[in-house]
C-alpha cells in the first residue's frame, strides 16, 4: 500500500524505553494510585461540589479521562456520605448508562476490581438478556435502552438516586430518550442528579438542552498522532486494512499495538480469519502477533483479551467495531487503521424502508479514532483514503440516530410510558414528523395501537417484549396459531443469521453442501434456520457439529441464550409453550404477521422483486436459499444495501395471508389484483387482529 507520507514512527530506542517506563510504572502502582493519576481526579471536589449545587452537570473529557470508571464512584462515595444524614438516600443506586453493550460489560469488571468486590455484587451490570445484579448491587452499568425498560416498568425510578448519562455524543435513539425522560424527572425529584457526559463534541447543545447545566471541561493530556492518508482510493478496504497490519507489524519496532476499526462482526471475523492465515504462513520469520476481537455479540471472554497487556516481545491487533472509538479505553495502542466506515441504520419514510447500509464516518468520528492511537505516547493513524476523500466525501458529523431510524420500537416505548403526544415530547432534537408519522401507521398496522393512537392490549404485550415489536408480533402470532416454540427458535436465530454460516475461502463447495441439508425451499430462509437450531439441538448441543456443517458454534449459544431468556419473558406475558413441528403454513404464517410490510412479489423479468407497498426493486441476496427458485410472492427480513438493495433471510408467503394478517395496512382489493386467484369470502379476512 502506498502512503502519501512515509510511516513515521517513534524511535524505537525511544519506543522501548517508554515502554519499559509504563511497565514498570504499572507493577508498582496500586489500584488507588492508578485512579489517583487519571486526569479527572483533579477535578473530583470541584465535580462533587458542582453536583451538590445542580441537579444537572455536563462533564466533558477526553477518552481514557477516567468518565466512566470514576464519576459512577465518586457519586456513590458522595451520596453515601449524605445517606448518614438522611435516611432516604440510603441504599439507593447510582446508574451509568452506556449506548453500547460491551462498554457496559467491560467497564462494569473493571470498577468491579477497583472497588475490590465480585461482580454482580456492589457493582454490576444489566443489558438486554443478561442481568449481572444482585441485592447487594449500588453500581450499576447498563445499556441505555435498558434503564429504559426498568422505567416502563417503574417511572418512579426510586431506586436511584443518580444516574450517568455516559457517551452521550453518540446521540443512541435511547440516550435522547433518556434525557427528555430524567430531565423531567429531576424538575419533579430535588434530590436526585444527573451528570451527562460527553466527549468533547456537543456540550455545548446539551447545556443549552438541560436549561443551561453547567459544563464541567476536564483537560487530558494526549500525545501528538501522525496522520497518514493512501495515495489512492482502496478498493477493497478489508484487504487494505490487512495489508496495513503487516506492513506495520513486520517493519516498525515492537512494542506498538495495532487497532483496526471495521463494520461489524462479519468483516472482523473474516479478517481476523486471513490474518491468523497470514500469521501462520510466515511463521517463525515475524514477531508473535496477538489477534484480538471487539464486537457487541463476542462472548465476554473473548472480549477481555483485548484488554490484557501485551506479553513483552509480542504485538497485539485489535480488529473492533466502533466500540473502541469512544468507549473503552485500550493501554498500548500506538498504531490505528482506519478504513472510514461504519454500519448505519438508514429509514426512508417515503417507503418505510429500513435499512443497514455500510456508511463513511464523519470527520469528527475519523479524529477520534485517530486519537485512539496518541494515548499514551506519539502514535500514528493510517487512514485507508486519500486526503481529497477526506475532505470531499466525509461529513462533518454524523446526525443523531433519532433523524435516520425507524422509530416504531421507540414510540411503542413511549407510549407504554404513558408518553401519548409525541408532537411535544421534548426530544434533544425532535424526529421528522413523516417518520413519526410512518411509525404509528405501523404500530397501527401490527394492531398495537388503536383509532385514537392509544396502546391496545396487543401493544402493551408487545411492549414486554425487548425486541423490535414486527419480532414481538410474530410471537404473539404463534401463541394464536399453536407454533410458539418454533417461532421463538426463528426469533433467536434471524438475529444471528449474519455470520452464522462459514465459508472458508478453500472449502466453498463443502461448506455450500452442508448449508443446503438444511435448507428448505418452501420455508425458505426462517425455515432453514430453524432447521439448523433444531439439528444441533439434537446433537446435544455438539460444538463437533457445528464444525463438520459449517457454523459458528458462538453464534448458535447466542441464539440458544436469547431463546431461553424469550422463554422466560413469554412467561410473564402468559405466552404458553406450543408446537406445531409439521405445521409450517402456521409458522409461515405467524411470521408474516409481523413482517407483513416486507411483502414483496417477482417481476416480470423473473429476476428482481417489487414490494407490494410501494413497488420498490429488490432483490433476492445472493446467500438466501431462494436465490435459485424465485417463488412469486415473499416476505424479507431486511434489506441490505450493498451493489443493489437485498432481500435478506427470504420467505415464501401465500398473499392470501397478508389480508387475513394485516386487514388495515393493503388497500381494498390490493392483494387480489396481483392475480392471486381466488377471492376470500367476505369477513374471512379479519383474523388475527382480536384484543384490539
Ligand atoms: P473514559 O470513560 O473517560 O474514557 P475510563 O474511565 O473508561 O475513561 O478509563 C480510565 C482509565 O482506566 C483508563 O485510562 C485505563 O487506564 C483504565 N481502564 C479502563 N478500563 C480498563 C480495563 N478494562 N482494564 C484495565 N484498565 C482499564
Ligand atoms: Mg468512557
Amino acid at each position: 500500500l502506498k502512503w502519501d507520507t512515509e510511516l513515521k514512527s517513534v524511535d524505537p530506542q525511544k519506543q522501548m524505553l517508554q515502554a519499559q517506563l509504563e511497565a514498570a510504572e504499572k507493577r508498582v502502582k496500586s489500584i488507588e494510585e492508578v485512579r489517583k493519576s487519571l486526569p479527572i481526579y483533579q477535578y473530583k471536589e470541584q465535580i462533587l461540589a458542582a453536583v451538590a449545587e445542580h441537579q444537572i452537570i455536563i462533564v466533558v473529557a477526553n477518552t481514557g479521562s477516567g468518565k466512566t470508571t470514576q464519576l459512577p464512584q465518586y457519586l456513590l462515595e458522595m451520596f453515601d456520605r449524605q445517606a448518614v444524614k438522611n435516611a432516604s438516600l440510603s441504599g439507593k443506586m447510582v446508574a451509568c448508562t452506556q449506548p453500547r453493550r460491551v462498554a457496559a460489560t467491560s467497564v462494569a469488571k473493571r470498577v468491579a476490581e477497583e472497588m475490590g468486590t465480585k461482580l454482580g455484587h456492589k457493582v454490576g451490570y444489566s443489558i438486554r438478556f443478561e442481568d449481572k445484579t444482585s441485592e447487594q448491587t449500588r453500581l450499576k452499568y447498563m445499556t441505555d435502552g435498558m434503564l429504559l425498560r426498568e422505567l416502563m416498568g417503574d417511572p418512579s425510578l426510586n431506586s436511584y438516586s443518580s444516574v450517568i448519562i455516559d457517551e452521550a455524543h453518540e446521540r443512541s435513539i435511547n440516550t435522547d430518550i433518556l434525557c427528555a425522560i430524567l430531565k423531567d424527572h429531576a424538575r419533579a425529584n430535588p434530590d436526585f442528579r444527573l451528570i451527562v457526559s460527553s466527549a468533547t463534541m456537543n456540550a455545548q447543545a446539551f447545556s443549552k438542552y438541560f436549561d443551561d447545566a453547567p459544563i464541567f471541561n476536564v483537560p487530558g493530556s494526549t500525545f501528538p498522532v501522525h496522520i497518514n492518508y493512501t495515495v489512492a482510493s482502496e478498493a477493497n478496504y478489508l484487504a487494505a486494512a490487512v495489508t496495513t497490519l503487516f506492513q506495520i507489524h513486520l517493519s516498525q519496532p515492537i512494542p506498538g499495538d495495532v487497532l483496526i476499526f471495521l463494520t461489524g462482526e462479519d468483516e472482523i471475523e473474516a479478517a481476523a480469519t486471513n490474518v491468523e492465515e497470514t500469521i501462520r504462513k510466515l511463521g517463525s520469520r515475524a514477531p508473535e502477533l496477538i489477534v484480538c476481537r471487539l464486537y457487541s455479540g463476542l462472548d465476554s471472554a473473548l472480549q477481555l483479551k483485548a484488554f490484557e497487556p501485551t506479553p513483552p516481545g509480542a504485538r497485539k491487533v485489535i480488529l473492533s467495531t466502533n466500540i473502541a472509538e469512544t468507549s473503552v479505553t485500550l493501554d498500548g495502542v500506538r498504531w490505528v487503521c482506519d478504513p472510514g466506515y461504519e454500519k448505519q441504520h438508514h429509514f426512508d419514510s417515503r417507503t418505510g424502508m429500513d435499512s443497514l447500509v455500510i456508511t463513511p464516518i464523519s470527520r469528527a468520528s475519523a479524529a477520534q479514532r485517530a486519537g485512539r492511537a496518541g494515548r499514551t505516547a506519539e502514535g500514528t493513524c493510517l487512514r485507508l483514503y486519500t486526503k481529497h476523500a477526506y475532505y470531499s466525501e466525509l461529513p462533518e458529523s454524523t446526525p443523531p440516530e433519532i433523524q435516520r431510524a425507524n422509530l416504531s420500537s421507540v414510540v411503542l416505548q413511549l407510549k407504554s410510558l404513558g408518553i401519548n403526544n409525541l408532537i411535544d415530547f421534548d426530544f434533544p432534537d425532535p424526529p421528522s414528523p413523516d417518520v413519526l408519522a410512518r411509525a404509528l401507521e405501523e404500530l397501527y398496522a401490527l394492531g398495537a395501537l388503536n383509532d385514537g393512537g392509544s396502546l391496545t392490549s396487543i401493544g402493551r404485550k408487545l411492549a414486554e417484549f425487548p425486541l423490535n415489536p414486527l419480532l414481538a408480533k410474530c410471537i404473539l402470532e404463534a401463541d394464536r396459531l399453536g407454533c410458539v416454540d418454533e417461532v421463538l427458535t426463528i426469533v433467536a436465530m434471524l438475529g444471528e443469521s449474519g455470520a452464522l454460516f462459514l465459508r472458508p475461502k478453500d472449502k466453498r463447495i463443502l461448506a455450500d453442501s452442508a448449508r443446503s441439508r438444511f435448507s428448505s425451499k418452501e420455508g425458505g430462509d426462517q425455515l432453514s434456520l430453524l432447521n439448523v437450531y433444531n439439528s444441533w439441538a439434537e446433537s446435544d448441543y455438539d460444538p463437533m457439529f457445528c464444525k463438520e456443517n459449517f457454523l459458528q458454534y458462538r453464534s448458535l449459544v447466542r441464539a440458544r441464550d436469547v431463546r431461553d431468556q424469550l422463554v422466560k419473558l413469554c412467561d410473564r406475558v402468559e405466552v404458553a409453550p406450543s408446537s406445531a413441528v409439521s405445521d409450517h403454513v402456521a409458522i409461515r404464517k405467524s411470521l408474516t404477521s409481523g413482517f407483513f410490510a416486507n411483502a414483496a412479489r417477482l417481476a416480470r423479468d423473473g429476476q428482481s422483486y417489487r414490494t407490494i407497498k410501494n413497488s420498490m426493486t429488490v432483490w433476492i441476496h445472493p446467500s438466501s436459499t431462494l436465490n435459485e427458485t424465485r417463488p412469486r410472492f415473499v416476505i424479507y427480513g431486511e434489506l441490505v444495501l450493498t451493489t443493489k438493495e437485498y432481500m435478506r433471510n427470504v420467505m415464501p408467503i401465500d398473499p392470501l395471508w397478508l389480508n387475513e394478517v394485516a386487514p388495515h395496512f393493503f388497500k381494498e382489493g390490493e392483494i387480489e389484483k396481483l392475480g392471486v386467484g381466488k377471492k376470500m369470502p367476505k369477513g374471512q379476512g379479519k383474523v388475527g387482529v382480536d384484543g384490539r
